[in-house]
């Protein structure tokens, strides 16, 4: 690992300060769980690293029936695999988070963390996608809030600039009749990914009809996506099993996977097919009972 300054910080102010006066040559440090590996590999070697865990502002999860959650881009995995506001309100979150790295990792490792690594085969996107979040973005420029959606822009990259902070996800209070569901495929348990979706349904009053569809796909293109023509397939029809087998297909030629030594492409392309029909069918089914 090469030689760094490390620089703790204390206030949001403080760390927007110290970003911006180093750019390029600085990095945010959050949890570690990622950028320590990076640094011991030798992947990337940033001359100062700006502590914001210590940055209890950037710490939070509130709720509120108009505005929804927001949470805190320091909020640890294991805080929102815990927390009984998330289990009530998004048990989506909850359930995915059980399944992110280990009991250790999801002590350290943050939601912003993980969010900018931009690892195309992360866990927490895909549904915080489907939840249809929002992030806050702030350096000493300004704040902005986007879509999740449009965060990542490749492989382990986003828009964000070297002087910006991730500091904040919101999501939209949920409505009645919505199921959401995370499905992840790997070849040997805990082991890579490859395919995974999160599919949010939601349906009208007669428990029927689908009002909205989200069915976003990981691990088959360099970033999660929404596969559009597929949630688009199911909006305002009734749904039944011909009807989610052809978005299931949809989705599955929407996706743009790549072959390596764990899958090919073909085969995760067939998986998408098996876990999109299931996610719908099981999303569905939540729906109905919401
Ligand atoms: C053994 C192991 C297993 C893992 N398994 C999984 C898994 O199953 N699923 C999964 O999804 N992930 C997994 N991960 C990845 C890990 O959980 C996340 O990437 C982690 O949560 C990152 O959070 P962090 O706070 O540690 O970020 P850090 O490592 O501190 O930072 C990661 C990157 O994000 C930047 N960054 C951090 N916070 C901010 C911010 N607020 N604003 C701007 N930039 C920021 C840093 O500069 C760095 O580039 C695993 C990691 C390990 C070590």
């Amino acid at each position: 690992m090469r030689d760094f300054e490390y620089l703790p910080t204390k206030t949001l102010q403080e760390a927007c300060s110290s970003i911006s006066q180093y750019k390029e040559e600085g990095k945010v440090l959050a949890g570690g769980q990622s950028l320590i590996t990076l640094l011991r590999q030798k992947l990337i070697s940033p001359s100062y690293l700006i502590d914001i865990k210590d940055v209890s502002e950037l710490d939070y999860l509130t709720y509120d029936e108009k505005k929804g959650l927001r949470m805190g881009a320091l909020t640890t995995h294991r805080a929102i695999e815990k927390s009984p506001l998330i289990r009530s309100k998004y048990p989506v979150l909850s359930e995915m988070e059980k399944s992110v790295a280990s009991v250790q990792t999801r002590n350290w490792g943050t939601i912003g963390g993980n969010l900018c690594s931009a690892d195309p085969i992360g866990d927490p996107a895909p549904s915080l996608i489907a939840l249809d979040a929002k992030i806050k973005i702030v350096s000493s420029r300004g704040e902005k809030t986007i879509s999740l959606e449009n965060f990542f822009t490749d492989y382990f990259t986003t828009i964000l600039e070297p002087d910006e902070i991730l500091t904040e996800i919101q999501l939209p209070a949920p409505v009645a009749h919505t199921g959401v569901v995370y499905m992840k495929f790997s070849t040997i348990e805990a082991g890579i990914k490859i395919v995974s979706t999160s599919t949010s349904v939601i349906l009208g009053s007669d428990k029927l009809t689908c009002k909205d569809a989200r069915i976003v796909m990981s691990a088959v293109a360099p970033v999660p996506f929404n596969a559009r023509k597929a949630g688009e397939l199911l909006i305002g029809k009734k749904i039944n099993n011909d009807l989610i087998a052809e978005a299931a297909q949809l989705a599955s030629e929407e996706t743009n996977p790549t072959s390596d030594v764990h899958a090919s492409a073909e085969f995760r392309r067939e998986i998408a097919k098996v876990l999109v029909r299931r996610a719908v069918e099981e999303a569905f089914e939540k729906a109905k009972r919401t």
